[in-house]
């Protein structure tokens, strides 16, 4: 039977430590399939049900190759609102190297924009947020994605529902081509479909049920 321990992932001795402290021995069915496929750099798609461990599986595929020296934008996560956001900033903390001081900053709309300016001048690795404040800052200037190693389509059938599929293809425009991206969904609508076959290059589909 093939293990499920996280220790049979190749991550770096503190990220398994971290888990470790977190208390996460095992890893969750969405996590043990989509994490050997995000690991070697491949896009993917992955399918399973709120509760099943979804933020984990992104959150340590987009930290492991982090560059704490480069503060610019490495990762983004594009989320539906900001309570979604918000959660899924608070699992990247708990989940972040705390030696590394990885700056993870959340940039979602229903709040002024200057103090989310201010804190981009001061560079962030990671930026979790919804599409149109993404494309508000894009539009400004005030951030810029040439240094995107990774862009995470979270809930992706949700924020298609919300009539993001523009936004989100404004977005991804300004981002590298060689970007590797993760598309994560509870359904697989056929606008997903659209979305991947246009944005995502061979993705790897998995697809698994809930954790509880
Ligand atoms: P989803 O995005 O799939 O709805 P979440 O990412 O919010 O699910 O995770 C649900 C819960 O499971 C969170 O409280 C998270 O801390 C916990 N969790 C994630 N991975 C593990 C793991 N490997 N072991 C134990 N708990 C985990
Ligand atoms: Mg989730």
């Amino acid at each position: 039977m093939p293990s499920s321990a996280f220790a049979t992932l190749p991550l770096s001795a503190a990220t398994l430590a971290n888990l470790d402290a977190l208390g996460y021995t095992e890893m969750t069915p969405i996590q043990a399939q989509s994490l050997p496929v995000m690991l070697k750099g491949l896009d993917l798609i992955a399918q399973a049900k709120t509760g099943s461990g979804k933020t984990a599986a992104f959150g340590i595929a987009l930290l492991e190759p982090l560059n704490p020296r480069y503060f610019g934008c490495q990762s983004l996560v594009l989320c539906p609102t900001r309570e979604l956001a918000d959660q899924v900033a608070k699992e990247l903390r708990r989940l972040a190297r705390s030696a590394d001081n990885i700056k993870i900053l959340t940039l979602c709309g229903g709040v002024s924009i200057g103090p989310q300016i201010g804190s981009l001048e001061h560079g962030a690795h990671v930026i979790v947020g919804t599409p149109g404040r993404i494309q508000e800052h894009l539009k400004k200037g005030s951030l810029k994605l040439d240094g995107l190693n990774t862009l995470v389509l979270d809930e992706a059938d949700r924020m298609l529902d919300m009539g993001f599929y523009d936004a989100i293809a404004e977005i991804i425009g300004q981002t590298p081509n060689k970007r590797q991206t993760l598309l994560f969904s509870a359904t697989y609508p056929a606008g997903i479909k659209q979305l991947s076959a246009t944005f995502m290059r061979d993705p790897q589909q998995v697809k698994a049920e809930a954790l509880h």
